[in-house]
């Protein structure tokens, strides 16, 4: 069986209500949904419920850009898992580069994360990627390695095989500099690889792995043609209608 090809949107704090519906409704009439592809659009919390209405009936689901891992309680300002899941999201982004490196997530709060997303039986879609000095130091695998036994860790091979991976190096993200097909491949290699010696070769090779950073409607083509490149996450992108429905119609 194929693996799951999953094509994601990250609006980031982008977007007023009505531009948000605008650009759902543009996605809805543009699309031209192709068998066994996901299509997940994040959008920010305030809108997550409207926009999940909007999108039902159609191949759109939503996920929300994060949450905190308890159900509830004195944590002002944060959503719980069961907000998310009330306002009609099936993902959670976890572990966004913006979220580790401007809010200071760490390993540890990406696997309560996860843990919290899988008892609710919401999906992580888990990001990891390398600075651009830990790149050029050698260190990418390292990293991809530490980020994940981090957000794997405690989780049994059932609950891991529900989970999608989104290789983002971080000097990609926003930048205009879009990692070469062949860096990507190489790195969602290595991540097949980590997944394997933690799972086996069944989780190794099944695990969806999405690239994301800077992908345009002008580089879709190159990187979609890697083998083991299984879908995108897209941030800035993804906030055009034209832009975003080159790339999901790829
Ligand atoms: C992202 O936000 O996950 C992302 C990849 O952003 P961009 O496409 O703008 O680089």
């Amino acid at each position: 069986m194929g693996r799951r090809k999953i094509f994601a949107g990250n609006w980031k704090m982008y977007k007023t209500y009505s531009e948000a519906v605008e650009l759902v409704n543009g996605l809805k009439s543009g699309l031209k949904k192709t068998d066994g592809r996901e299509y997940v659009l994040f959008p920010p919390s305030p809108y997550l419920k409207e926009i999940s209405s909007l999108c039902s009936a159609s191949p759109f689901v939503t996920g929300a850009q994060n949450m905190y891992y308890e159900n509830q309680g004195a944590f002002t300002g944060e959503i719980s898992p069961l907000m998310v899941k009330d306002c009609g999201a099936s993902f959670i982004l976890i572990g966004h580069s913006e979220r580790r490196h401007v809010f200071h997530e760490t390993d540890e709060d990406v696997n309560k994360k996860v843990k919290a997303a899988l008892v609710h039986g919401i999906q992580p879609m888990l990001c990891v990627g390398e600075l651009l000095e830990e790149r050029e130091k050698g260190e990418t695998v390292s990293v991809l390695k530490k980020q994940i036994h981090g957000a794997f860790s405690g989780i049994e091979k059932a609950d891991a095989a529900k989970i999608s991976i989104a290789y983002e190096p971080v000097w990609a993200i926003g930048t205009g500099k879009v990692a070469t097909p062949e860096i990507a491949e190489d790195a969602h290699i290595s991540i097949r690889k980590i997944m394997g010696e933690l799972y086996g070769e069944e989780i190794g090779s099944g695990v969806p792995i999405l690239y994301g950073g800077s992908v345009k409607p002008d580089n879709i083509a190159g990187l979609y043609k890697m083998n083991n490149i299984d879908g995108f996450l897209v941030g800035g992108a993804s906030l055009e209608i034209k832009a975003f429905l080159e790339i999901i119609n790829v």
